[in-house]
């Protein structure tokens, strides 16, 4: 059985807003045994709404659209699907008086064009949005499934979780098990790492191990099919375990986890704390680094010394010694992170220092050039970069590697091999 999904919206083909919709329905479809065969985007407009379903009709047995049910005179969606598919549009008691309460709720007077977002195909069957006014609804078309829901995501997670993944569990029956498992990999390139494990690759043909690029990380999709669960999830169990040991640890988390909170669980179970000094990442690391929810148990500051001054004033850098090596060096680096480190009072201090162009590069001291230091009460470690790429490029790459530093400070502590083995 096919499954597509078309997103509807001017926004979407026109590049101004990204296709989340999409990638999330994907995922959570295929999290539940159902890969996607096609994705569609079309504008607000009648003869491309009707094509693509039509077309998706004679391809596949569900199809999911999302946008256009809005009140506006621009959402047109359930009235060129209640066209497309022969039907008239109707108005939905149900829809109409969720509608109303939505308003009442919110002690709003409901306007008559939200009445709008009551009318649907007939026949179609509601499917009720716990968060908005527009509710979804779901048309049988001969064997055929077309959910039709709205275009604002927050929306679209409560109603797939809710309502489609089960509709579509119930249909799907006794079918195969999908299990997939992302492992996220920094420090080595797509083609290193598809060297690195194509024996594992080989061994495995039946299971689909595939390699996505996510700036700066790799990611390492394993996707295995069976009917049984259990078994399904034991063998991506096993190649995940074997990658792993293989890549060891250049493999920094897997599936939902982030760099950012990878290293915030390091710094809480060793009881530690971190102090932060920027330069050429803007606050970029504390900015990542605070992102983590409960992050106040070990992120104590993060300061952005941009210019020469702001070092010396916040960090207590010499001027002498910027003057004698210039702000972007191994020296400043250590001595900010150990400012920081004194300053906050924190077990570490991390420290970034760097040239992150488009300008202001020399032939000693290249754009891209960046200094990295970490520092504990006992040493200071200083590592110098050259990254590529443009300037949002190198300050993530910064970041990244800033971040990656300390989590490589907990392997080394803990007495991890930090090499692959056979390099
Ligand atoms: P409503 O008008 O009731 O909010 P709707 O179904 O009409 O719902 P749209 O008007 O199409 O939805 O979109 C609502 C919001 O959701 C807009 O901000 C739009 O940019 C965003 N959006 C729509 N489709 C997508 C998508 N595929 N991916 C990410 N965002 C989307
Ligand atoms: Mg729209």
């Amino acid at each position: 059985m096919n499954t597509e999904i078309i997103t509807i919206g001017n926004e979407l083909i026109s590049g101004s807003v990204i296709d989340t919709n999409s990638s999330f329905l994907a995922e959570r479809l295929l999290s539940i045994g159902i890969e996607v065969t096609r994705i569609t985007s079309v504008g607000d407009n009648e003869s491309d709404i009707t094509d693509s379903l039509k077309s998706a009709l004679q391809r596949s047995g569900v199809i999911l659209v999302t946008g256009g049910l809005g009140p506006t005179p621009d959402d047109i969606t359930a009235e060129v699907a209640a066209k497309t598919l022969g039907r008239k549009l109707v108005l939905n008691k149900e829809a109409l008086n969720w509608v109303k309460g939505f308003f009442r709720k919110l002690g709003l007077e409901m306007s008559p064009n939200n009445e709008k977002q009551a009318l649907i195909p007939e026949r179609a069957e509601l499917i009720m949005n716990p968060t908005g006014t527009a509710c979804g609804f779901l048309a049988l078309e001969k064997d055929k499934l077309i959910f039709f829901l709205p275009g604002v995501p927050k929306e679209l997670v409560r109603m797939t979780d809710e309502s489609i993944l089960p509709i579509l569990q119930r249909e799907k029956g006794e079918g195969f098990q999908f299990k997939t498992t992302t492992l996220k990999v920094f420090g080595l390139g797509e083609s290193k790492i598809a060297e690195l494990i194509k024996d594992i690759v080989k061994k495995y043909e039946a299971v689909r191990i595939g390699f996505l690029p996510n700036y700066p990380e790799n990611y390492i999709k394993i996707t295995a099919k069976g009917l049984d669960y259990e078994e399904t999830s034991a063998i991506v169990s096993t190649i995940g375990g074997e990658i792993t040991n293989r890549l060891g640890e250049y493999i920094f988390g897997r599936d939902d986890q982030t760099l950012e909170g990878v290293v915030g669980d390091l710094l809480r179970k060793n009881g530690d704390t971190i102090a932060v000094a920027e330069s050429c990442t803007g606050g970029l690391i504390s900015h990542r680094l605070t992102n983590v929810p409960g992050s106040s148990d070990y992120m104590i500051r993060g300061i952005v010394a941009y210019s020469n001054q702001a070092k010396t004033d916040l960090l207590n850098v010499p001027a002498s010694l910027i003057d004698e090596s210039g702000a972007v060096s191994s020296r400043v680096a250590e001595k900010m992170a150990q400012g920081v480190r004194e300053l906050g009072k924190t077990t570490l201090g991390l420290a970034v220092t760097g040239i992150a162009g488009p300008g202001g590069g020399t032939p000693e001291k290249p754009v891209g050039l960046v200094y990295i230091s970490i520092s504990d009460k006992k040493e200071t470690a200083v590592k110098g970069y050259n990254f590529p790429g443009n300037r949002a490029q190198i300050r993530l790459a910064a970041s990244q590697s800033a971040l990656d530093l300390v989590r490589r400070y907990y392997l080394n502590k803990n007495g991890k091999n930090t090499q692959l083995p056979g390099h």
